[in-house]
């Protein structure tokens, strides 16, 4: 995958590096969790009625596109609660063995944060079942004739599963979940808020409508904003006295290559691709997949959602579609056939 200054994943070269800066942002709290407010009241509740009972929290599913909150989130639901959380991913969890030496070491209480939980391994999965559902796990001792298995009691845990896909996860697993929430894309007034929180973390000066004009570009993604403030902060220490203005972002984000719909090149030429191959479409992904050289998950997770969230691309039963104002955005002019479709 090409490094996308609004690529919502981590490539591997940099993931140290965000990495830390990501928990430095994170927010700890609900306080400081900026938006997502349904979802919020939602979990206050959840985590108080648990309190009160004594209880642990039920399992619970966050699903959304990548950068929106999820593991800030699950961090947040663990510190409300006042808990331990461990943190893994579908993949690392290789074999049903990894899965049980995580679960027997949790205490009462504790939360398992599973991350791209709908990757993992189906006989990891099956494990997860009785283990979700009674805190036991079973277990096989042994190969051959002479295996017995074995059930195992766990401690009281949550397992809070995140996924960038909630239609990948098998419907036992997801019926395990007494909760499943969606995060939804923040507002550009969230997005300035976040950006203004994050500056201040970070020491930088950044004029407000600079703040405002970064927001309108950070794709309604925490991680992009921060992200994107950050390499602006670099070009305002480099070509600058290190303060953000409008001047400055404005021409940060030309060298980046990142337009005012916080576009970048990857998604406009997506956009072309169909508008000059199938007449603005529809057309379907595995094709589009071919035409741009990306992989068909890198169009589904991370950019699609957004094209589609901001009215530049519809989902249609015979595939996706380009819309007029993506061909107004691209300074094109819809084929005659596109005024009969849309
Ligand atoms: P996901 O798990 O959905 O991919 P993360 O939880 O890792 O996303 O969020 C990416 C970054 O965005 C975090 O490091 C955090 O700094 C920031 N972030 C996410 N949600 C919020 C929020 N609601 N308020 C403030 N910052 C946020």
């Amino acid at each position: 995958m090409i490094d996308r200054i609004v690529n919502t994943g981590i490539d591997e070269v940099e993931a140290e590096v965000e990495q830390e800066l990501e928990n430095t942002l994170r927010p700890k709290d609900f306080e400081n969790y900026i938006g997502q407010d349904r979802l919020k009241q939602n979990l206050q509740l959840a985590i108080e009625a648990a309190k009160k009972r004594g209880e642990p929290l039920d399992h619970i599913l966050l699903y959304g596109p990548p950068g929106l909150g999820k593991t800030t989130m699950a961090s947040v639901i663990a510190h409300e609660m006042g808990s331990q959380i461990r943190i893994t991913s579908g993949p690392a969890v290789e074999r049903a063995g990894d899965l049980a030496s995580l679960l027997t070491n949790l205490q009462d209480g504790d939360i398992l944060f599973i991350d791209e939980i709908h990757r993992l391994h189906r006989t990891v999965e099956e494990v997860l079942y009785s283990a979700m559902e009674d805190f036991k796990l079973d277990i096989m001792i042994g190969k051959g004739p002479s295996a017995r298995s074995l059930r195992l009691d766990l401690p009281k845990f949550t397992i809070i599963g995140a996924t960038t896909r909630a239609g990948a996860l098998s419907a036992p697993l997801r019926d395990r979940f007494g909760m499943i929430h969606r995060l939804e894309f923040y507002n550009h007034d969230q997005i300035g808020q976040i950006i203004e929180r994050a500056a201040d973390i970070l020491n930088v000066k950044i004029h407000p409508e600079a703040a405002t004009e970064l927001a309108k570009r950070s794709r309604l993604t925490p991680r992009i904003a921060n992200r994107l403030l950050k390499r602006v902060r670099d070009f305002a220490d480099v070509n600058g006295d290190g303060i953000i203005d409008t001047s400055i972002s404005k021409q940060a984000l030309i060298l980046l290559d990142v337009d005012d719909l916080g576009l970048d090149p990857a998604d406009r030429i997506l956009l072309m691709a169909i508008i000059e191959n199938y007449k603005g479409g529809p057309v379907g992904v595995e094709t589009i997949a071919a035409l741009t050289a990306e992989e068909r998950t890198t169009i589904e997770d991370f950019i699609e959602p957004y094209l589609m969230q901001i009215g530049l691309l519809e989902r249609t039963p015979r595939g996706r579609k380009v819309t007029h104002k993506a061909y107004k955005h691209l300074n094109r002019t819809p084929e005659p056939s596109q005024d009969s479709l849309l």
